[in-house]
C-alpha cells in the first residue's frame, strides 16, 4: 500500500508513543497488554479490526505442541528444544488462563487427539508417547482392543482409526471472542483499528517514523506484529517468513450424534484437523499438504479445490450427510525452521518482530509477545532469537 500527500496529513497531528504495534492479532494484542502492564505508552495500529487475519480465522484448537508429534520434533529440533517447546506451549494456555478465557463460553477442556494415518505414524506416535512420558508430561494412548476409543465418536466408529496419542490438558475456543475478550483487557493502550501502516522509516538515532493510511506515527520502538504480511513492511524478513494460506470448512450433520466427537483431532501428521464446534457442528481444516503450491499465498478466500478434499474428509471420518455451514480461509505466516522469529530487524534496535507462528499461533504466541516485549525493552530471555537466521559475523 502507498500513502498519498493527502492522507498522510489527514490523520491530524501525528500520533507519538513509546511503542507502536504493528498488527492487531493475538500477537500484537498479547504484546499490548504486557505494555499496558509495565506502564509503557503504546499504540497498536491494525489494518482492518482486532482478530481480522489468522487470529480470528482458525481452528480454536489451544493445543500443546507445535509439531505433528514430539518423536518428530525431537528429530527435527533435538529432545531438550522439543521437551521446552511443548513446556512452553502448556504454559502459554496457563497464561490464556490467567487472563481469564476459561470463563469464555466457548472455551472448553478438550483433549487433543493425533491419530496415526498409517504404520510409520504409528510407529512415531507410540514413541512420541514414551518420549513424552519419560519427559514429564501427561499423555496416553487409545487404540482398538486396549485402552479403549469412545465407541460413539464416528472417527473410530468405522474402525478405520487405529491409534490415538491423547494430550489432556488441551483445550478449544472460539478464537474470535477470545481476541475480543484479550482486547477489551486494554485500557491506557490505544487501539487504532483501520490504519494500515504502508512504510517503516527508520535508521537515525531517533527513533522511527510510521506512514499509515491515517497519518504520521512517531514512536520511540516498533514492534511488527503481522505475521504471514511482515515480509511486506520488512523486506529482510521476507525470506524468512513466507504466507501460507490454511482454509476451513464447518458443517452440520443430519444425524445430531455424528456431531459427538471426543477430541479435538489432529489426522495425518497434524495437516488435517476436525473438531466438535458449536450448534451440532463439526468443523474441518487443513488438506494444505496436497496443494502445497496453491496454498502458499496471502489470499483470505477459500478454493473449490481445497474446500473438495474438506468435504470428503468429512465424508471419511463423520458422514456424508450433513449440509454445510461456513467456509473459509485464513493466512499464516511460516517461518523457515517452523519456528517464532522474534528479534530487532535493524542496527539500533528500533524496529523489532514477533512473528513466524507456522499454523500454532494460538499454542505460542501469547506467551512468545510477551517475553518479545520484555527481549526488546529489558533484553529479557529470548527463545526464538531472528539471529538464528542471519549470517554468522566473526
Ligand atoms: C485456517 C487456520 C487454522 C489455524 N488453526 C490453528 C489452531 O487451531 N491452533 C493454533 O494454535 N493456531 C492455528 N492457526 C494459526 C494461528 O491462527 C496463527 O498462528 C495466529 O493467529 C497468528 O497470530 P498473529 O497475531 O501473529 O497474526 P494475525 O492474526 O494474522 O494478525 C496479523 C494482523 O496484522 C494486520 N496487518 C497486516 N498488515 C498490516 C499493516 N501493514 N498495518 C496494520 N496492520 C496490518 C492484519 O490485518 C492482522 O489482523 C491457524 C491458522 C489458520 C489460517
Amino acid at each position: 500500500m502507498s500513502v498519498s500527500l493527502w492522507q498522510r496529513a489527514s490523520g491530524g497531528d501525528p500520533i507519538r508513543c513509546q511503542v507502536a504495534v504493528v498488527g492487531g492479532g493475538i500477537t500484537g494484542v498479547s504484546a499490548a497488554l504486557e505494555l499496558e502492564a509495565r506502564g509503557v505508552d503504546a499504540v497498536v495500529l491494525e489494518s482492518r479490526a482486532i482478530g481480522a487475519g489468522a487470529s480470528g480465522r482458525n481452528a480454536g484448537f489451544l493445543m500443546r505442541g507445535a509439531a505433528d508429534n514430539y518423536a518428530q520434533a525431537a528429530e527435527q529440533w533435538g529432545r531438550e528444544r522439543a521437551r521446552e517447546l511443548w513446556k512452553w506451549t502448556e504454559d502459554n494456555l496457563a497464561d490464556l488462563v490467567a487472563m481469564g478465557v476459561d470463563g469464555l463460553p466457548s472455551f472448553e477442556y478438550r483433549p487433543s487427539c493425533l491419530v496415526a494415518a498409517d504404520a510409520e505414524e504409528e510407529s512415531q506416535l507410540r514413541t512420541s508417547a514414551a518420549m513424552l512420558a519419560e519427559d514429564g508430561f501427561d499423555v496416553s494412548l487409545i487404540e482398538h482392543g486396549s485402552a479403549a476409543p469412545p465407541p460413539e465418536d464416528p472417527v473410530w466408529r468405522a474402525g478405520g482409526s487405529c491409534l490415538g496419542l491423547v494430550n489432556p490438558g488441551d483445550a478449544v475456543c472460539n478464537p474470535s471472542e477470545l481476541m475480543a475478550h484479550l482486547a477489551a483487557q486494554l485500557r491506557a493502550v490505544r487501539v487504532l483499528a483501520g490504519v494500515e501502516v504502508a512504510t517503516i522509516e527508520f535508521g537515525g538515532g531517533s527513533g522511527v517514523r510510521l506512514a499509515t493510511s491515517r497519518g504520521v506515527v512517531h514512536a520511540d520502538r516498533v514492534l511488527v506484529c503481522t505475521n504471514a504480511w511482515v515480509g511486506r513492511l520488512l523486506a529482510d524478513v521476507a525470506a524468512i517468513i513466507e504466507p501460507n494460506r490454511g482454509q476451513m470448512l464447518a458443517v452440520r450433520p443430519e444425524d445430531p450424534r455424528d456431531a459427538r466427537l471426543a477430541y479435538a483431532y489432529y489426522l495425518d501428521h497434524g495437516s488435517e484437523y476436525v473438531r466438535p464446534g458449536p450448534g451440532g457442528t463439526v468443523v474441518f481444516g487443513g488438506a494444505r499438504k496436497h496443494h502445497a503450491a496453491d496454498e502458499r499465498c496471502a489470499d483470505e478466500e477459500p478454493t473449490q479445490t481445497v474446500q473438495d478434499h474438506l468435504e470428503r474428509m468429512v465424508a471419511k471420518h463423520v458422514t456424508p450427510r450433513y449440509e454445510v455451514v461456513a467456509r473459509w480461509a485464513g493466512v499464516m505466516g511460516f517461518s523457515r525452521d517452523e519456528l517464532p522469529v522474534v528479534g530487532p530487524v535493524a542496527p539500533g534496535e528500533h524496529v523489532w518482530v514477533c512473528a513466524g507462528f507456522t499454523g500454532h499461533g494460538m499454542s505460542l504466541a501469547h506467551r512468545t509477545a510477551r517475553h518479545a516485549v520484555s527481549a526488546m525493552l529489558d533484553d529479557g530471555p529470548n527463545p526464538f532469537p531472528l539471529e538464528r537466521f542471519l549470517p554468522a559475523t566473526e
